[in-house]
């Protein structure tokens, strides 16, 4: 068995009620938390895709469209391993395209600075309590910085993109975006957030505090950070562990 040999996971799972089936394939060595990204996205887009029948049957729909970047304004939380995944894609873009979402992403950190933010954005989990996040929450998304990954109002890497962002569906009209305040923005109910499964999930069981950073200062501290380790777990256990998580 070489490194790169992976193994194909068969598994189900009952999510409100409905079936879901899934072929995945993960490596069959340890692998880092990272390495696992692309089964939870699958994971993460069936559940989505059951939430969104759902909203159907009760006659809502999801209104988020390819070219309404309204909500890439907010301040958005990825994972630790999110983040070293992230700065790995920007190294591998092309010269060119890397060198412009590199200059967004220092663009976006000059206008927090110029906003008063930056500093809190930095040491998000330290500086802003838990019952103050929705207060800055807001105060960042007045900033109106964009995502240094928004493209022509649009994400310019959807494949790839957090699963905070996957999770962001909203049923109410999307004019209504423009203002985040609370109870205006209806979202699509999920049956589990993924996203912070993962906050807690680098060290592969679930047992982590709660790890999580701003998606915009990621490049910056994945520079700091020495790397993406391999957990003690083959690709299917880690799976069966992150699965056992949501379950939970
Ligand atoms: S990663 Fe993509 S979807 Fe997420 S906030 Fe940035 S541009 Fe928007």
């Amino acid at each position: 068995m070489t490194d790169d040999a992976s193994v194909v996971c068969h598994f189900s799972l009952r999510v409100s009620g409905e079936l879901i089936q899934l072929n995945t394939a993960v490596p069959a060595r340890p692998a880092s938390v990272g390495e696992l990204l692309p089964a939870i996205r699958e994971i993460s887009g069936e559940l989505q895709r059951v939430a969104v029948n759902r909203v159907e049957r009760e006659g809502k729909h999801v209104s988020c469209r390819a070219g309404c970047g309204a909500c890439c304004r907010q301040i958005v939380p990825v994972s630790e391993p999110e983040a070293r995944v992230l700065a790995q894609l920007v190294e591998s873009l092309p010269p060119e395209r890397r060198d412009r979402v590199k200059r967004r992403f220092r663009d976006a950190l000059a206008a927090l600075d110029a906003a008063g933010l930056l500093d809190h954005v930095r040491d998000f989990k330290g500086s802003v309590p838990p019952a103050d996040r929705r207060t800055f929450a807001l105060k960042y998304f007045a900033a109106g910085v964009p995502c240094p990954f928004l493209e022509d109002e649009s994400c310019g890497i959807h494949p790839d993109r957090p699963i905070s962002c996957r999770e962001y569906l909203v049923t109410s009209p999307a004019a209504q975006c423009s203002d985040p305040a609370p109870g205006l923005v209806e979202m699509l109910p999920l049956t589990a957030k993924l996203s912070e499964v993962l906050y807690r999930f680098g060290d592969g069981e679930g047992r982590d505090p709660h790890r999580f950073l701003p998606l915009v200062i990621a490049l910056e501290w994945a520079a700091t950070d020495p790397g993406n380790p391999p957990t003690p777990f083959p690709g299917p256990q880690l799976l069966e562990n992150f699965v056992r998580q949501m379950a939970a």
